[in-house]
């Protein structure tokens, strides 16, 4: 197993926002968590992340504790989080903000005087043709449309090269062709990646949900099963679905 979690439980002045007693992913495997608003599910891709610390429970990371360390500390694990808004850096170009995923793997002093040597340079071509930028690696960032941007932070998390990927509503606000690009995209990289996908487009969960799909409900994981199963399930319908 790439990640196994047992009894993970966090509340927010004594709101349980998460109490999941078990979750477990295969490595390269591309789960997809779905469930209303105020499930839990960006807190669980926080606690992956090391964004926030649960009151209890054990997180092991291809059989290494994760709780109690540092977010970057988790990264350099190799666990990459994409967050649901857009975070680039507006007034840098494509290029420069790919360049930053290298940057943020070392200190403030070596930052100052990093160079991007051939292989990074190659390494960002590479990337930036999967995620369809090729074309765009000297446009400003602020310029993307909204589906570029969403698309370029998948390529930051990439760049990271990281084992397991958590990416929150990735489809959120595109239009359909950018989402069933954006699904295509998934796919590909689950073959080289671990991926963990928030989702609430049912169409887009079909079209990525090769694996299993896990149904998460005011904090607890109410079903986990194939696309075709969950979207028959009474329990996921009553409480998700048929809304
Ligand atoms: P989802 O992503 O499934 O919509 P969240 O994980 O964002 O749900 O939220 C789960 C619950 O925890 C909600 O009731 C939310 O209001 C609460 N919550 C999330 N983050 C915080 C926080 N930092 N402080 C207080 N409450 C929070
Ligand atoms: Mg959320």
């Amino acid at each position: 197993m790439l990640l196994t979690v047992r009894d993970l439980s966090v509340s927010f002045g004594g709101v349980h926002a998460l109490n999941l007693s078990h979750f477990s992913l295969e490595d390269k495997e591309l789960r997809v968590i779905i469930g209303p608003n105020g499930a839990g599910k960006s807190t669980f891709l926080d606690i992956l992340c090391g964004k926030t610390k649960p009151n209890s429970g054990e997180v092991l990371f291809n059989g290494t504790p994760v709780l109690g360390k540092t977010e970057v500390e988790i990264a350099n694990l190799g666990i990459g989080r994409k967050f649901q808004k857009p975070s680039v850096f507006p007034s840098l170009t494509v290029y420069e903000n790919m360049l930053l995923a290298f940057k943020m793997k070392k200190s403030i002093l070596a930052s100052l005087f990093f160079k991007p040597t051939e292989e990074i340079d190659t390494r960002i071509r590479e990337v930036a043709a999967r995620v369809g930028l090729v074309k765009e690696l000297k446009k400003i960032a602020g310029e993307l449309s909204h589906g570029q941007k969403q698309w370029l932070e998948i390529a930051i998390v990439v760049l990271q090269d990281p084992r397991l990927m958590l990416i929150d509503e990735p489809a959120a606000g595109m239009s359909d062709e950018e989402t069933e690009k954006t699904g295509e995209l998934l796919m590909q990289l689950s073959k080289q990646h671990g991926i963990i996908v928030i989702e609430h487009d049912m169409k887009f969960v079909e079209q990525i949900a090769q694996d299993l799909v896990t149904v998460l409900v005011r904090g607890k994981l109410l079903v986990e099963g194939s696309f075709g199963e969950i979207r028959n399930d009474q329990r996921v319908i009553d409480s998700y679905l048929g809304r």
